[in-house]
């Protein structure tokens, strides 16, 4: 018999602790609807007590997104876990996930309690978080690096405080596969009530195995896994989604596992979260990698001609990857173009068709053949709704081998028409200094890259970059088929989100001092 296990996936809050990953409301939302459509059993949406961003954000997906559960995380303080229940509550399907340490090391130095003391604050966490809601998770922080013993008590005494799910975290990413397959095994046989909850487990990838330790876990019982798509999350991330997902399913001979994800929505979800963090997936990356599930080798493609089993253990379909379709031309109407965008799971409104519209004819004027994919950066241009503060108006540039590269930008500032000519030492510095001189902004350009959408040299270029300034980051995304234009989008499109953030008060950084598991 085939287990379900359950997908609970930390993209937003422990992926959102990546560096430069922080998302504003639109963002998370954005992702939390394609996770419900992709078919996550559980969405921690964010750690409610962190930031007022942050519990807008929970409120927010809690009430708006429709399947999964919504869950808050929060320490192990009476604060924290009614904050959590503020900004769940009045949802249909919450869940408050608690935690507090579990190892010494942490214990001594960090949170200065004894063992009697942790496990009883926990239990009188879970109690009250149970008080707000019947759906209660517990993570005793650092379980791998734990005194089993200790572990097994604190995991029995929050059962039977009515945690319905415990998780096991691998907080440092430090177990190996064997190890923590034992560490489950060990709670599923000494812990008594073991089988009135779920064991989950949350495993980080500093050494490369947090997707090989989850899968060991799964085999010893575990029967929800803690993880983010592309893998983000602190520092090395975490065991990434698409991974565990594929695994189970390509696997289920071996595994007797296989979880609720619509397999046929990965590859669309990771391009959303890559181009949302500004976190781009290295091509080799398995699942969801530009080369994942392409064959280059001679010997491979010929058995590949003569019989697909030969070489493919996965059908690129079955991760939503398809080819390059060529869908519209310069001919196509409003209507044809509105219907293809619903056919590829966007609804916008009126006035984001006809922006998206616009875009598209002149792309299509530049560009013989339109692409899913060429239409797929417009729309996200259009759906990635921050007010725009600059408006890039018009952009000439000048470049070569004996000028002094020169930008001339005109922008709208404000909804005021401002224009100005600068160089640099190439056409994008020149056009970003100049960008940066006309919006009086001084954030500084942590990274910068840029992708051909499709292949041919008409290609739209999309170009992401990492801007800072006073302690925030932002990531920028644009397209054009010019990738000069495309790179001055990308900027505007970072400095409107540095803009909207401060007029918000809202500091995605002001988290950093809180601790999580
Ligand atoms: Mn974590």
């Amino acid at each position: 018999m085939t287990r379900m296990i359950r997908i609970f996936d930390t993209t937003l809050r422990d992926g959102e602790q990546s560096p430069g990953a922080s998302m504003n409301l639109e963002e998370k939302l954005t992702i939390a609807k394609q996770l419900a459509r992709l078919g996550v059993d559980i969405i921690e949406a964010g750690f409610a007590y962190s930031s007022p961003g942050d519990f807008e954000a929970v409120r927010q997906v809690a009430q708006e997104v429709e399947g999964p559960t919504i869950c808050s995380l929060a320490r192990a303080r009476p604060e924290d876990i009614d904050r959590a229940w503020d900004a769940l509550k009045g949802a249909p399907k919450v869940r408050i996930h608690t935690f507090l340490s579990a190892s010494d090391i942490h214990l001594k130095h960090q949170f200065r309690m004894s063992r009697e003391e942790a496990l009883r604050r926990a239990v009188e966490m879970v109690q009250r978080a149970r008080g707000h809601v019947e759906d209660v998770e517990f993570s005793p922080m650092d379980a791998s690096r734990s005194d089993p013993a200790y572990l097994y008590e604190v995991i029995e005494a929050v059962i039977a405080a009515g945690a319905g799910t415990v998780n096991i975290p691998d907080t440092v990413g430090y177990t190996s596969p064997q190890e923590f397959g034992r560490l489950i095994r060990g709670i599923r046989e000494k812990v008594k009530n073991s089988d009135r909850a779920v064991i989950s487990v949350h495993c980080h990838n500093d050494l490369g195995l947090a997707v090989a330790n989850s899968l060991a876990a799964i085999l010893e019982g575990a029967g929800q896994v803690e993880c983010t798509i592309n893998g983000i999350g602190e520092r090395a991330g975490n065991a990434s989604l698409e991974e565990i997902a594929m695994g189970l399913r390509t696997r289920k001979d071996f595994y007797g596992a296989d979880t609720n994800i619509r397999t046929e929505e990965i590859i669309k979800t990771s391009r959303l979260v890559s181009k949302i963090t500004g976190m781009a997936v290295q091509p080799n990356k398995a699942i969801v990698g530009a080369n994942a599930i392409a064959h280059t080798s001679g010997i491979h493609q010929d058995g590949l001609l003569k019989e697909k089993s030969t070489y493919e253990i996965m059908r690129p379909e079955s991760v939503g990857l398809t080819q390059s379709k060529l869908i519209m031309g310069k001919l196509s109407g409003r209507h044809a173009f509105r219907q293809k965008l619903e056919e590829l799971g966007y609804k916008l409104s009126d006035e984001e068709v006809n922006h998206a519209f616009t875009r598209f004819k002149r792309l299509a004027d530049q560009k013989k053949e339109v692409y899913e994919e060429d239409l797929e950066a417009i729309v996200s241009d259009e759906v990635s709704k921050i007010p725009e503060r600059y408006v890039l108006k018009s952009l000439y540039v000048e470049s070569g081998t004996s000028k002094i590269p020169t930008a001339t930008v005109e922008l709208e500032i404000d909804g005021k028409p401002v224009k100005q000519t600068g160089t640099g030492d190439g056409p994008v510095d020149a056009a970003y200094r100049t960008i940066a001189a006309m919006t009086q902004t001084k954030s500084c350009l942590l990274g910068y890259s840029v992708e051909a959408i499709t292949g041919g040299t008409d290609s739209q270029g999309e170009v992401s970059v990492r801007l800072q300034e006073e302690g925030k980051t932002a990531s920028g995304h644009g397209s054009d088929t010019d990738i000069i234009v495309a790179s001055a989008r990308a900027y505007l499109n970072g400095l409107n989100k540095l803009a909207f953030w401060a007029s918000k008060h809202f500091d995605p950084g002001q988290k950093a001092g809180l601790i999580y598991q």
